[in-house]
């Protein structure tokens, strides 16, 4: 058996949403239908909780406020096995498709409903679809308004839908009017001068898990943590499917069949925390970035010694 990757922690987590939560395919059914339709994400979830727990693993589990008021329990067993309860927004609507107003208020509902059910603080918030196109500074006051500590929504490349171009693939602390928000990007790693995601979503489930553990592992050796995420249907490959683009249709399904083998390999491979925790361990050393209120970020050191 392989010796654990002890050169770094990873951090992984879980968007709790159902297969009908798919974004930006024309099939998908309005919210006044889900409650209509055949769940799949309470077994789902209950298949990586088992996981989790064969592993000896916490994790962080970002639950969509739609999930948690149809399945309540679902949150307080995530919660009273010990992983880390955040939140993936209540409605999973596009940012850019809700005006400031509406996003505060589907960040607010989520936090307090999730905070009422699981008995912890709810600090952390993943944007559905990492809708954030750029670092504007509403974003991050939004974030702070709605009582959150840290945001987990940046993915730093080009993405269907998302996605912002960034130099910065590891995690910072966003500084702003003298407040501070640490912002946990998904991972990307520099590969011909490209950024490349290997870590969650359709790029884990395509990409050959020898090639997974080699990216995440240059990753770590680079003192960066890995992100990882997942959603629970796609440790389902008999989920029923939404009509989409052929090419939508491979992103969204291709090698369901082996991505809880990838996920069992993954937690023997490396070492994991969550979100949380890693912040918890590692904020006084993360790189300070002063978001101005025009818009433009600069790096800064903490201090001015290290
Ligand atoms: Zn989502």
């Amino acid at each position: 058996m392989l010796k654990k990757n002890n050169k770094g922690t990873s951090i992984f987590s879980v968007d709790v949403e159902d297969w009908f939560h798919i974004l930006d395919v024309e099939s998908t059914p309005p919210v006044a239908r889900w409650n209509d339709l055949p769940g799949r994400v309470e077994r789902n979830t209950h298949r990586l909780l088992s996981l989790c727990e064969e592993h000896d693993v916490r994790v962080t589990f970002f639950f969509l406020g739609w999930v948690a008021q149809r399945y309540p329990h679902l949150v307080r067993e995530t919660a009273e096995k010990g992983h880390e309860i955040a939140s993936h927004g209540s409605s999973h609507r596009l940012l850019y498709r809700m005006n400031p107003a509406e996003v505060l208020t589907d960040m607010v509902d989520s936090r307090r409903l999730l905070e009422d059910l699981s008995g912890t603080q709810v600090r952390g918030y993943r944007a559905p679809g990492f809708s954030v196109r750029n670092e504007a500074p509403w974003f991050f006051e939004t974030l702070l308004e709605a009582g959150f500590t840290y945001d987990s929504s940046v993915f730093p490349g080009p993405r269907g839908h998302g996605g912002m171009r960034s130099n910065r693939l590891g995690p910072y602390t966003v500084s702003l009017r003298g407040k501070e928000i640490v912002e946990l990007p998904v991972s990307l790693i520099r590969v011909a001068g490209r950024n490349i995601c290997f870590s969650g979503g359709g790029y884990l489930r395509l990409f050959p898990y020898r090639l997974v553990r080699r990216l995440a592992s240059k990753t770590l050796a680079s003192g960066r943590p890995v992100m990882f995420y997942i959603h629970p249907r796609e440790i389902d490959p008999r989920h029923p499917r939404l009509p989409m683009n052929r090419v939508r249709e491979f992103k969204s399904y291709v090698n369901l069949a082996s991505t809880e083998g990838k996920i069992r390999r993954l937690f023997r491979d490396f070492t994991f925390t969550t979100c949380w925790d890693f912040i918890r361990e590692n904020r006084e050393a993360l790189p300070v970035v002063n978001l101005a209120v025009s818009g433009s970020a600069n790096d800064q050191g903490r201090s001015s010694t290290d």
